[in-house]
Formats: structure tokens, sequence, C-alpha cells
């Protein structure tokens, strides 16, 4: 594929913003992507229909370059990669191949986060060897309910949203409640799970506990049968009075609600990063499609509407580009631009979020119109791309949670202002 004109000698973004070791992870996931996965999408997304195990043989050969265990810190094996920035832009690369197959080896490392900063020892000493290995050890971040996502995700409900219950009994936490859609849900080990110890409590009922499979009273229900994103496996889970050791707890009453909405501000970066490499997946196609293909009488990229359209999309995906680069540095330096969990900092995070989906589903849709017809069979892949970049959208507060989400860090804008919910919720601050 010829090389995409948006870059400039080889750079998507300025190289100075990564340290050596990132930057040469970057590089062999690029070539990882282009060699490896780039030529067979297709069959990929087959093997989804069918058994997984084509997309499960290429994870494991991820797991000896760290993809597994290198987010973990160095006293428990790991590298220390927890960059955002890093995690951001691998998720790109990834995106411009298939972002799904990006979901289990970067599941370990949204669900292991709360454990990891919170320097909880009994959880790391626990659970990080496992994520060593040789073979694939997925984790899972369990957040949505029945009875919504965003309920759970908007800070200022407090986790007044929270369904899943976890009740102290000695030296046991009793667990019961529902989740829907987690990502890995059924086919990872260990499970990151989104409880309230008491929904009177506001912010400090909030409770991260893992929980690993089996546990007596753990059950899963189907996989979902999804439009895109096939590489990854989504389903409900159950408990039904599950008991895990008390130390399993990722912190504390206050702190697991700010790991919590840390871990909400970490995935809109990713999810940002995952939706331009879906748009970047979609223009390099459709670049080289309008290159050869004639309309009355020239190649369609040299008519000024194509070119027009051409130049949006590459706009959108450099401005996205910027937009995600710029909040995960500031994500990743909290001594200069504070809190991460911070509504500034989600507020930023969400920015480049819609953003990035909202330019990357166009660029998908524009990508398709321009090859006509052939945009939308899958010997292109176009349509792959199409179908991957709308659950990003979708999922992680949405498009509107998401813009509610930006305003929350601009001004003292509060979604419950005079209204029923408004006292009831202040008590709980
Ligand atoms: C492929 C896939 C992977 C997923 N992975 C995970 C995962 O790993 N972990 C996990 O926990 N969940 C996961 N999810 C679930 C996903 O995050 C949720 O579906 C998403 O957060 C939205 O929740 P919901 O579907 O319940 O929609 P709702 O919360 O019901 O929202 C519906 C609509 O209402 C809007 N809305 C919501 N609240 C407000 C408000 N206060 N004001 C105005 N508008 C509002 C939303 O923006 C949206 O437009 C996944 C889903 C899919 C499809």
């Amino acid at each position: 594929m010829e090389p995409v004109s948006t870059e400039i000698k080889d750079h998507r973004f300025l190289k100075e913003l990564l340290s050596e070791t990132d930057g040469m992870l970057i590089e062999m996931v690029r070539g990882f992507v282009d060699e490896v996965i780039l030529p067979i999408r297709r069959e990929m997304e087959l093997s989804a229909r069918s058994d997984f195990k084509l997309i499960e043989d290429l994870q494991r050969k991820l797991i000896p370059l760290g993809f597994q265990g290198g987010f973990l810190p160095e006293e428990y094996g790991g590298m220390n990669l927890t960059s955002v920035m890093t995690a951001g832009i691998l998720a790109e690369e990834f995106g411009r191949g298939d972002a799904s197959f990006f979901c289990a080896p970067a599941g370990g490392f949204w669900a292991m986060r709360p454990a990891m900063f919170a320097e909880n020892k009994a959880v790391l000493n626990e659970f990080a060897p496992r994520f060593l290995g040789e073979d694939l050890y997925v984790a899972c971040f369990g957040m949505t309910e029945p009875n919504g996502g965003c309920n759970i995700e908007n800070m200022d409900m407090h986790g007044l949203g929270i369904r899943t219950t976890a009740k102290l009994d000695g030296d046991e936490w009793v667990i019961n409640g529902s989740k829907v859609w987690p990502t890995n849900s059924g086919i990872a080990d260990l499970y990151l799970v989104v409880c309230t110890t008491d929904p009177e409590l506001g912010d400090d009922g909030i409770a991260l506990i893992y929980v690993p499979v089996p546990t007596k009273g753990f059950s899963f229900g189907r996989f979902e049968d999804k439009a895109g994103f096939r590489g990854s496996r989504e389903g409900d889970f159950y408990f039904d009075n599950v008991r895990v050791p008390k130390e399993f707890r990722a912190a504390g009453p206050g702190r697991d609600a700010e790991l919590l909405h840390d871990n909400i501000v970490y995935a809109r970066i990713f999810s940002a990063a995952w939706a331009i490499g879906c748009a970047q997946g979609a223009f390099d196609e459709v670049l080289a499609f309008t290159k050869d293909r004639l309309a009355a009488g020239k190649p369609i990229r040299q008519h000024t509407i194509g070119a027009s359209i051409l130049a949006d999309i590459a706009i959108g995906i450099q401005v996205g580009r910027d937009a995600y680069v710029n909040a995960a540095y500031m994500y990743d330096h909290p001594e200069i631009y504070g809190p991460r969990h911070s509504k500034q900092m989600l507020s930023r995070a969400s920015i480049a979020k819609v953003f990035c989906c909202d330019v990357a589903v166009e660029a998908t849709n524009k990508a398709m119109e321009l090859m006509g017809s052939y945009g939308y069979v899958t010997d292109y892949h176009v349509e792959k791309y199409w179908r991957d970049v709308k659950i990003i959208q979708l999922w992680e507060g949405g498009a509107q949670l998401g813009r509610l989400d930006v305003a929350r860090g601009i001004y003292d804008y509060d979604q419950f202002y005079r209204n029923v919910m408004y006292n009831k919720l202040q008590l709980k601050k």
C-alpha cells in the first residue's frame, strides 16, 4: 500500500513525545499489523464467526512481546508500560488492522489498573504472575448493567445507578447482581466488577472488586451477536452470593470511586485512538481504490469533489489524532495537569473521544461513498471499519453523555440541577 499523504517522514505525531522503548514497541506493532493482520482481516472475522482459533493463535504470538503482562510494575515481572499515550497509539495501530483483536490483551491493563494504582498487594501477588505465563490470561472490566451503562459512568450520579451489591460478611465480600456487555465476558480468567456496598453512601459506596473464575455462584450468558467488533466477545454475567476475600476490593471507600472514574477517563482516550485507527484503515483503502478507479475518464481522487472528501477525511484523522495524543500526554502527567479522575481530565478525554468517533464514523461513511458498491462488499474492507467504529462511538458514554462530560469540565454543569434528583444526589456527595 502506498504511503499515506498525511505522514511527514513516516511520523503521524511528534516522535519526541515517546520514549525509545515505547517507540520501538509501536514500530513493531505497525509492522505486525501491516504484515500479519491486514492480509487476513477477512479471515479473522470469519474465525470470529466459528471457533476464534485464528484470532487466539495470533494473540498468543503477542505474549512473548510483552503484550499480556508488560503493563505490570517491574517488581511483579512486568515492564511498567503504563503510558496511556503509548497504549492509545498501539490501539490506533491495531484499529487500522482489526480493532477488536486488541480487546483480549488490552482487557488485562484496563482491569488491573485500579489494583496497580492502589498498590493492592493481595491482588497483585495473587493475579499478576498469571499474566506472565505462556498462554492467554484474559481479564474483563464489568461495569455496565441491564438498567444502563451511562447511569454508572455518570459522575453526577455518585454510584446511584449501580445495582450489583457487595456486602461484607466476615472476611469476605458477598456479591449479588448482574452485568451486561463487558468485553471478554465468558472467556476472561479474572473480572473487575463495579459494585455498590450501599447506594445511600454515594461515591463512598462504590466498590471495585476482583473476582476470578471459577468462583461458586458466578455464571455466564451467551455471547452477543454484533454488527461489528467481531474479534471480541461480550456477554452477560451473574452473581448469586459470590464470595471473594475482602482484600480483593481494589482500595476502599472514596478511592474506589476515583479509580473507577480514572478507568473511564483512560477508556475515553483509548477509544478515541481506536476510532482514529479504524478511520485510518478505511482511508488507506479508499486512497488506493480512488487512485485507479476511473469516473468520467479520470481517477476518482483527481476529481475536485473526490479530493475534497479525501481532504476532509485526512483533516478529521489528523486533528483527531492530535486531540487524543494531547489528552493522553496530559493524562500521563498528573503532576502537571492534576488528578486523572478529575472532571477536567474527563472533559479533555471526552473531547477527544466524541470528536474522534464523530470523524471516524463520518470518514468510514464517506470512504464507502467514494467507492460506490465496492465500499459495501467485504473484499475492500471499508464496510468492516464502518461496522467496527460505530460501537466505539456508542460505548463509553456514547455521543450524548460524552458531550455532557465535556461541559462538566468547562463550567459547573450539573445534570440534575434543580430537578427531583438534585437534593437526593447532593446528600451523597
Ligand atoms: C462491543 C461492546 C463492548 C463493550 N465492552 C464493555 C466493557 O468492557 N465493560 C462494560 O462495562 N461495558 C461494555 N460495553 C457496554 C457499553 O459500554 C454500554 O453499552 C454503553 O456504556 C452504553 O450503555 P447502554 O447501552 O446501557 O446505554 P444507555 O446508558 O441506556 O444510554 C443510551 C443513550 O442515552 C444517552 N444518555 C445516557 N445517559 C444520559 C444522560 N444522563 N443524559 C443524556 N443522555 C444520556 C446515551 O449517551 C445514549 O445515547 C460494551 C458494549 C459493546 C457493544
